[in-house]
């Protein structure tokens, strides 16, 4: 089986783990499992792959900054507390099941640590790294850089898409570093990995 071994790892950390063969696989899970509740979700491009804010819209509230309809600041506030929340992992230590993510302005993370019924955290197989070091290698030189290219940041990684500069742009997308070393308490926390590369 796929994930086998990280599967029993998260688990190990408390985590539901839901390992599904194709996006569209996962995309049919997450539908049959979120129903007719609200959903807010960071910024995501597997979530976006998966095709999830238009097919979770039609029978659950999602709030999704750039997709929902109003303010984004507003949308963020109102994903904050949505019963649901939805993010990608930006990478996941093999070794261990630590769960990394890193943020600008940190809605996103934030979201995953607290106030929500239920979090998501969805990752294709390019997101699991060997350890803590490589999947913080990742963070820094490659997610960071698509991601700031991607939202045309002012920043040295986006510019040449090589690799992090550490930068001081005040466009840096990289402020805070969050670390799941287990399930956080008094909510549910499921991982579902996918067996494609989804996302970056
Ligand atoms: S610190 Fe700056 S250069 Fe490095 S990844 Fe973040 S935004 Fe890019």
């Amino acid at each position: 089986m796929a994930f086998e071994a990280l599967k029993g790892t998260l688990e190990r950390n408390g985590f539901t783990v839901t390992v599904c063969a194709t996006k569209e696989e996962a995309a049919a899970y997450l539908n049959s499992q979120i129903h007719n509740t609200t959903v807010g979700m960071g910024g995501s491009m597997t979530i976006t792959e998966l095709g999830l804010r238009d097919s979770l819209s039609a029978h659950n509230v999602v709030f999704s900054h750039g997709y929902t309809p109003c303010d984004a600041a507003l949308t963020q506030e109102m994903a904050s507390t949505a019963d649901v929340y939805l993010l990608s992992a930006n990478a996941i230590a093999e070794n261990t099941g630590e769960i990394l993510n890193i943020d600008g302005r940190g809605n996103r993370v934030a979201s995953s640590l607290y106030g929500h019924r239920k979090v998501y955290f969805l990752a294709g197989k390019n997101k699991v790294s060997p350890d803590f070091e490589s999947a913080l290698f990742r963070l820094r030189n490659v997610v960071a850089p698509k991601n700031a290219q991607r939202l045309k940041r002012n920043t040295p990684c986006a510019a040449k898409g090589d690799k992090c500069y550490n930068c001081n742009s005040p466009e840096r997308i990289c402020n805070g570093l969050v670390v799941h070393y287990k399930k956080m308490m008094g909510m549910e926390m499921e991982v579902v990995l996918i067996d494609e590369e989804v996302g970056y």
